[in-house]
């Protein structure tokens, strides 16, 4: 089968591999790519060593499958890339995201076909009634979830999210559905533009800064220094989630008087577990076109490299690749 591989330094290259030969295997429509995605293809990353298949958020269709699971061959589902056990102290204590024995799908998916465990099966994999691709986004607003619920927003909160990339932007829509107040601060304006065609506000001017109040600031741009501005910025009382992955040996400089005096509080995630993903299933089932909007481009697999430069470029928000 043919692979978008990750062959490092900036490159990626379809080879022909052996097609996985499981139980259970999935046939890749599309494949959206990742923060992660990119940011491995720019600058490496510890867990993903070329050569390798990135890509985690895809749906497809039931390629081969034992009769007992109930899908039938030509069945469209969205997978899971992983799955907490459920058992494990970190599930048992309230912390699945950070389960220590997760099952995952055996590869990436920028590739023509992807196995599932059949252990992982009842779990990680949600049926669709057909070929939409919207639902590679159920892992990324599934995450986003994940950090949502860590922040416990309520009703009367103002929120500010630092960033309108992709997560920021997921972000923005779950909360304005809610009926939340929130604002995006984005610089780009191209995307500036984009947000408002979706109805999300954004602002990013310094009068407007200076005179607004957050109950809480998503800061999802990895820059250090304005997690420290969320922190001077947020009122007391308030919560800052760190929710852009940073190099691990990032050291926050956090004024302590933040935190004693202030009552603010710090926080961030990675991921997601399942019974987010599952919500993230039912919210986009329910509205569609409104998370449709989000993937702006969608290249076939022989195109993977222009694709990972494209989104560099800051171009998109959500590309798909489509093998
Ligand atoms: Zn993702
Ligand atoms: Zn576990």
């Amino acid at each position: 089968m043919k692979a978008l591989m990750y062959i490092g330094d900036q490159q990626m290259e379809v080879r022909e591999i052996p097609k996985p030969d499981g139980p259970f295997l999935v046939k890749v429509l599309g494949c959206t790519i990742c923060g992660t995605d990119l940011k491995t293809w720019k600058q490496g990353h510890p867990y993903f060593k070329p050569p390798t298949i990135l890509g985690h958020e895809f749906y497809g269709q039931v390629e081969r499958t034992p009769e007992e699971t109930g899908y039938r061959p030509g069945d469209y589902v969205v997978v899971a890339p992983y799955g907490e056990c459920g058992e494990c102290e970190m599930c048992r204590s309230g912390v699945p995201e950070l389960c220590e024995n997760k099952d995952y799908v055996t590869t990436g998916a920028f590739c023509e076909t992807v196995e599932v465990p059949l252990s992982f099966v009842e779990r990680g994999v949600i049926r669709l009634e057909g070929p939409d691709y919207v639902y590679a986004l159920t892992e990324p607003l599934a995450c986003v979830l994940t950090a949502l619920d860590q922040l416990e927003i309520r009703p009367s909160d103002h929120v500010l999210i630092v960033g309108g990339g992709p997560m920021g932007t997921l972000a923005a829509m779950t909360l304005l559905e809610q009926g939340i107040a929130v604002c995006v601060g984005e610089i780009n304006p191209d995307r500036q533009a984009k947000l408002r065609e979706w109805g999300i506000p954004c602002d990013t001017t310094d009068a407007w800064y200076a005179k607004e109040k957050f109950d809480k600031i998503i800061v999802a741009v990895n820059i250090p220094a304005l997690i420290l501005e969320a922190v001077n910025k947020v009122r007391s009382g308030g919560k800052v989630h760190v929710f852009a992955g940073l190099p691990s040996d990032t050291v926050l400089p956090i004024p302590a008087k933040a935190l004693h005096y202030r009552f603010v509080q710090i926080m961030g995630c990675s991921g997601f577990a399942m019974p987010a993903f599952r919500r993230a299933f039912a919210m986009i089932k329910k509205n569609p076109a409104r998370y449709q909007a989000l993937i702006t481009h969608r290249f076939p697999l022989e195109k993977g490299q222009e694709a990972m430069e494209t989104l560099a470029k800051g171009e998109a928000f959500k590309i798909m690749i489509e093998p």
